[in-house]
Order: C-alpha cells, then sequence, then structure tokens
C-alpha cells in the first residue's frame, strides 16, 4: 500500500506580503488546509485519486477567495466563463468543459464528460446542456459574483488588457498590451484552482478549475481545460495542475512536458517541474507554477512568480499551508 498524498493550488502570482493583511493570510491558510485535509479524508478512506482530487476542487469552486466556480472573474463584457478539466491517471481518461456560465461547479461537469460521454472535452451551452441533463446543479450568473472580482474588473475594463486574476503585474500574455505602469492591483490575492493526488492503490490523478483571466476576450479559453497544458496524470510518472499565465502553457504543453521529461529523459519530479517552470515556460513569457506528484509520493510545487497559494498533506499527518516563495 502506498501512502496517500493530496496538494493543492490557488492560483499564483504577484502575492507580496504587504498586500495582504494579516487576517486575509489567516483565511487563506485556513481555507486550504480545510480543503486539503477533506482531500486526505476521501484518500484516508480509500477513496480514489481521482475522488479526491475531484472533491477538493468542488471546494475550492466553493470557496469565494479563489477564481474558480463562485469568485471566478469577471470577462470584458462582464461576464463569467469557466473552464475545468480532470484526468485520471490510472487509465489516462479525462474530462473538460470551457466556457460554461450556469454550472455551480465545472469540475463535477467535467468529470460527467469523462465518465458518461466518449469525448474529452465540450464546450459552451451544449456542455452545460449535458451536464444538466446528468444532474449538474445550474444556477443564475449571480451566483458566481462577489465584490472583489467585480471591483477587480472594474479596474482593467476599458483596457485592451487582459490580467491574471491575482497578479497585477502579468502582462506577457495580453493582446498587444501597453508596459504596466503601475501594478493596476496589488490587493489582487486569488487564484485558479488545482489538485493532485496519489491514492493508496498506486493511482495518480489532476483536476484544475478556473474562471480564467480577468477582462479575457470573450470566447477566451485558457489552458486549464486542456489536457497536457493546464492538467494532466499519468500513474507512469506525474500528475500535474497548473496556474498562471495560459496561453503560454498551452504553447508549451507544460504540465504534459514535465511527464514527457520523465518519461524519456529520465528526469526526476524535481528536475522535469523545475526546468519547465524556470526554463521552458519563461522563454515564452509564461509566468505560473505547477504542483505536481509523482508516482513514488514525491511531491514539487515549483512557481516563478512572488507567491503561490498552495497546501499539501501526506497520509495522516496535518495539512502544511503556504503562500509566499518561503514557506511562511
Ligand atoms: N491559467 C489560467 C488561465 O489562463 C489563469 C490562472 O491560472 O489564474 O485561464
Amino acid at each position: 500500500m502506498t501512502t496517500p498524498v493530496i496538494a493543492i493550488h490557488g492560483g499564483a502570482g504577484t502575492i507580496t506580503r504587504a498586500s495582504l493583511s494579516a487576517e486575509d493570510e489567516a483565511r487563506y491558510h485556513q481555507a486550504l488546509s480545510d480543503i486539503v485535509a477533506a482531500g486526505q479524508a476521501v484518500l484516508n478512506a480509500g477513496g480514489s485519486a481521482l475522488e479526491a482530487v475531484t472533491e477538493a476542487v468542488r471546494l475550492l469552486e466553493d470557496c469565494p477567495l479563489f477564481n474558480a466556480g463562485h469568485g471566478a472573474v469577471y470577462t470584458s463584457e462582464g461576464k463569467h466563463e469557466l473552464d475545468a478539466c480532470v484526468m485520471n491517471g490510472a487509465d489516462l481518461s479525462s474530462g473538460a468543459v470551457a466556457c460554461v456560465t450556469k454550472l455551480r461547479n465545472p469540475i463535477l461537469a467535467a468529470r460527467t464528460v469523462m465518465e458518461k460521454s466518449e469525448h474529452v472535452l465540450l464546450v459552451g451551452p451544449a456542455a452545460e446542456a449535458f451536464a444538466a441533463r446528468h444532474g449538474a446543479v445550474t444556477v443564475e450568473p449571480a451566483y458566481f459574483h462577489t465584490d472583489a472580482r467585480h471591483e477587480q474588473w472594474q479596474r482593467v475594463r476599458g483596457q485592451s488588457r487582459a490580467m491574471l486574476d491575482h497578479d497585477a503585474s502579468s502582462f506577457a500574455f495580453a493582446e498587444k498590451a501597453a508596459e504596466p505602469k503601475e501594478p493596476i492591483d496589488p490587493d489582487n490575492k486569488f487564484g485558479t484552482v488545482g489538485a493532485v493526488a496519489l491514492d493508496q492503490f498506486g493511482n495518480l490523478a489532476a483536476a484544475t478549475s478556473t474562471g480564467g483571466i480577468t477582462n479575457k476576450q470573450p470566447g477566451r479559453v485558457g489552458d486549464s481545460p486542456i489536457i497536457g497544458a493546464g492538467c494532466y496524470a499519468n500513474n507512469a510518472t506525474v500528475a500535474v495542475s497548473a496556474t498562471g499565465t495560459g496561453e503560454a502553457f498551452m504553447r508549451t504543453a507544460a504540465c504534459y512536458d514535465i511527464g514527457a521529461r520523465m518519461a524519456y529523459a529520465g528526469q526526476s519530479l524535481e528536475e522535469a517541474s523545475r526546468a519547465v517552470v524556470f526554463e521552458t515556460l519563461p522563454k515564452v513569457g509564461g509566468r505560473g507554477g505547477v504542483i505536481a506528484i509523482d508516482r513514488h509520493g514525491n511531491l514539487a510545487l515549483p512557481f516563478n512568480t512572488e507567491g503561490m497559494y498552495r497546501a499539501w498533506g501526506c497520509g495522516e499527518l496535518a495539512p502544511v499551508t503556504a503562500i509566499y516563495a518561503a514557506p511562511a
């Protein structure tokens, strides 16, 4: 029997100590800790890695602190368009939804696509109708609203750029973006979510869910629902979930590349994930990070930004949470 391990993230970006109050910081640590503990409970009760990552991401979607589900960012038209993906490393089965606007929990819809359809990715209203036919909970757009996200959108709307919801200074992916003068929103402290897990049977799984980037063009789909870009799991190598400038993660097939480096070049989890995050991604302006677990239960959580909301839990041990580069 393998000792089960789970890790989660809530986004990476410019999260300086100065922009987070002590109370805010404590809320993030608590939310991350509670959600990892819930994932550990699934794994310790004999649940699968797939069940654990689905449950962890469902809880992250329901938490307004993070940019997924309730608390998702706004598009340039003032709407919410959500993307999610889940992958089972045991058989490479996967499911994803993109550009959905009515599903309370996109990650559950992604799982439904994986288990109830012969496809991998469904988008827009057809994805919603499919998920609803299989019992998905639908909500009014107002459900996704939070004042913080709305104010954040107000600060950038009208400008021809989009930004990571938790990162005021990343414009590498913006279409013909003007040079940022000042961080637009130094108070930004939210992020895309993800989970990776190894269960006691040796299975790996990964899940990622997001509202995308603030002020994004309607119809824009990022890396999160794209297998190999923002989410990947293969029992032979690794489970990975990414957060950051999605276009760069797509162009480099970042999550898949970590597994490929391990499979074909014999790199360790640490070597492979650091190479992608610190070498491959920056070459195309990619900022962000990944959480990754290999089949032996090793964990890597590299990021090339100031911070990444993250937490992990091993067996019955208490969850560990961190935000900044050096665990706070
Ligand atoms: N990767 C996400 C996207 O590009 C954004 C994020 O991680 O915050 O949609």
